[in-house]
């Protein structure tokens, strides 16, 4: 249950990892191997796996800590495998998103700073096509109008092994209705968030990501984050019983 993990100090191992990662993902539009790695970083496999394991605990990646190539999954705001959000940078396809969330925070990595970032996503009950046009941390234009971001898991199920449930429980929707017909269709309750408020939710870490090369660690603790989208507007009351 890697939730409410007291906070610890990255190693240097894994803040130089953490940063070629990035680097790596908005030059390239996909996670550098093991061998890319070792090159860029001088780390040996060993000293790699254990800095990937420190940043999976810190959510930062996931990783099949397994793999003795040590495979990448994700490295928020990216993902290894085809997700709900493509990402296109100088209109051309970049890379894809983590998720709806993540997609949000995207625009603000510094290799992205005052260009526009495209992301194609799609109504998650109907595959109605959605268009989000954003630019350092702020949308320029969102077709449909009004879209929304459905968070179909309580945040005490976030992270239990680690993040890809919680980031494929979010997705757009393009209103209310359909986000109900989503509920139907997953049999599944949970939250919307405006764009504003999802802006809100990760504007710390899209300031603090690749912006601080110390940027620390960050426990996901469900009570704060639903107090947090409490505070925010949401309505949390799906969310509300799962306190108990
Ligand atoms: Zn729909």
């Amino acid at each position: 249950m890697p939730q409410n993990v007291p906070v610890f100090q990255f190693s240097e191992n894994a803040l130089k990892l953490r940063q070629f990662v990035y680097e790596h993902w908005c030059a390239e539009g996909r996670g550098p191997t093991l061998l890319e790695v070792h090159r860029a970083t001088g780390l040996t496999r060993r000293q790699a796996q254990q800095a990937y394991k420190e940043l999976q605990l810190g959510t930062i990646v996931v990783v099949d800590q397994d793999a003795m190539n040590a495979s990448l999954i994700k490295c928020q705001p990216f993902s290894s495998f085809p997700s709900q959000v493509s990402a296109y940078v100088d209109g051309e396809f970049h890379s894809f998103a983590g998720c709806a969330m993540e997609s949000v925070a995207f625009s603000k990595m510094p290799p992205f700073a005052g260009k526009e970032v495209r992301f194609e996503s799609w109504c998650a009950c109907c595959f109605e096509p959605i268009t989000l046009v954003s630019k350092d941390l702020e949308y320029v234009s969102v077709e449909p109008e009004g879209v929304l971001i459905h968070v179909g898991l309580s945040p005490y199920e976030w992270n239990n092994v680690d993040i890809q449930r919680m980031c494929d429980s979010m997705n757009f929707v393009i209103d209310a209705e359909h986000a109900a017909a989503w509920e139907s269709q997953t049999a599944r309750r949970g939250v919307l968030y405006t764009l504003e408020q999802a802006t809100e939710f990760v504007r710390s870490t899209a300031e603090n990501r690749m912006h601080d090369y110390h940027w620390g660690v960050v426990p996901v603790m469900p009570e704060i984050i639903i107090d947090f989208a409490k505070a925010l507007g949401v309505d949390v009351s799906a969310w509300e019983a799962s306190r108990a």
